[in-house]
């Protein structure tokens, strides 16, 4: 049931004191780096400095400003010569900001993310077919080093390509795989023109969803498409990618790896602590790295801490699944909305498919938002006062859900442009 018992369910005291440890070792770390040497000395601070966990909120933040503007050097605490991997961020906003690992880092990293696999039920035996990009993104190699080390068969089969992914999974009875949530609901449509049935012509019993936040419903989708279990991961590249935080069986929160990240989570706009359980921005703090060590990394996602322990046993705290990153929220008319909150709705409305795209304009003073969504094939054959019976029911969902009443267009299902990765959710043409 657990890859690594002795840590997975470690006494929380133990657990604690292993952090303070650690966390006095990565101030010692860190401060050979260019940029924490040069902060720590400003502010007459350093390893001395803590005495106990929470005398990390001495520290400053950093964020991925600090990480750029340091680029690309400047976060190393080992000599150069010490490094064997970099990767970058997908540059979701801005520039991509890159990490760098030690050998011993890629080790630490491997093993956090072969837990992961194992809580989830993956085994040695399982063929594992990893969907994601190889290269800079970490998704690809991140996984692939994990599933070897579990001793899984691995099929590197990198992201895109939809009909040899399918031929793929057939061929060689691949029973897990990690994906995209959107690309999964592509694929979908393409078993469907191949006139096959996931649930009948696969035998894939577990999915790993990860790279993009996704809503509880869009999972039950995928998981009633496919008839397979979906799970949840989360990372982020400046913490080495993905393996931080995982479903275990019970799928009530996210296990965070807690002997691997100090936990903080702060009020996005006080940069204060909440209570617990209350909602904030994910603060991390490494307690292992080696060869980039950060301190409260603000993150920008949102999450909460679930109160309480696990059923299944494991002492690592859990947080809630993301609704969203800072920077995703959009602000119209005054009105704050998060794209999840949209396909939230829209995963419920019968009729509707597996894409959409919110679209910001303004004309003048005024702004508004045109949500393009793909509905099913049959409304655009026939009787087309369906489908503006389904454009209305659309249009009130929504109003109901965000307060403002957005244009909706329904669209033919392939219409709405769908790249290998990340799925772009929201074009905004609004210039000041
Ligand atoms: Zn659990």
């Amino acid at each position: 049931m657990y890859w690594e018992k002795d840590i997975e369910t470690m006494d929380r005291s133990k657990l604690e004191s292993l952090q303070l440890t650690t966390l006095q070792d990565t101030f010692i770390k860190a401060e050979k780096s260019y940029y924490y040497g040069k902060t720590f000395k400003e502010k007459g601070i350093g390893v001395s400095s803590v005495k106990s966990l929470s005398d990390i909120t001495k520290f400053p933040f950093t964020t991925k400003d600090d990480l750029r503007e340091n680029w690309p050097y400047g976060f190393i605490a080992v000599p150069k010569e010490d490094l064997v991997r970099m990767h970058s961020s997908s540059g979701t906003t801005g520039r991509a900001t890159v990490v760098f690992h030690t050998a011993k880092d890629i080790a630490v990293w491997t093993n956090m993310l072969t837990r992961c696999l194992y809580m989830a039920g993956m085994r040695k035996g399982d063929v594992f077919q990893n969907m994601m990009t190889y290269g800079l993104f970490t998704g690809g190699l991140g996984f692939h080093y994990a599933a070897e080390k579990l001793g899984a068969l691995v099929i590197p089969a990198g992201a895109g390509n939809s009909k040899r992914q399918i031929q793929l999974m057939r061929d060689f009875a691949t029973t897990a795989v990690h994906v995209i949530p959107s690309y999964a609901l592509h694929l979908s449509t393409v078993f469907e023109e191949l006139k096959l049935d996931p649930r009948k012509d696969t035998s894939v019993k577990i999915a790993f969803l990860g790279a993009e936040p996704h809503t509880e419903k869009m999972r039950k989708k995928i998981e009633e498409i496919y008839g397979y279990k979906a799970f949840n991961s989360y990372g982020l590249s400046e913490m080495n990618g993905p393996g931080v935080a995982f479903e275990c069986p019970y799928q009530e929160g996210l296990h965070i790896w807690e002997d691997n990240f100090l936990v903080e989570i702060v009020d996005p706009k006080t940069l204060l602590p909440v209570a617990e359980g209350v909602e904030g921005e994910l603060v991390l703090t490494s307690l292992q790295k080696e060869g980039m060590p950060l301190i409260r990394y603000r993150t920008k996602d949102l999450t909460r801490m679930i109160p309480g322990q696990c059923a299944c046993g494991r002492t690592h705290r859990r947080i809630e699944r993301f609704k969203g990153r800072t920077d995703d929220m959009l602000i119209l008319k005054g009105v704050n909305i998060f794209p999840m909150q949209i396909e939230k709705k829209l995963m419920d409305i019968a009729g509707v498919g597996t894409n959409f795209l919110i679209i910001l304009n303004r004309q003048g003073y005024n702004d508004d938002m045109m949500v393009k969504v793909e509905v099913h094939k049959q409304y655009f054959s026939g009787d087309l006062r369906q489908l503006e019976a389904l454009r209305k029911k659309i249009v009130e969902e929504l109003k109901g859900e965000l307060l403002i009443t957005p244009k909706v267009e329904l669209v033919e299902p392939d219409s709405i442009p769908k790249g290998e990765g990340k799925a772009v959710r929201v074009i905004d043409n609004r210039k000041d």
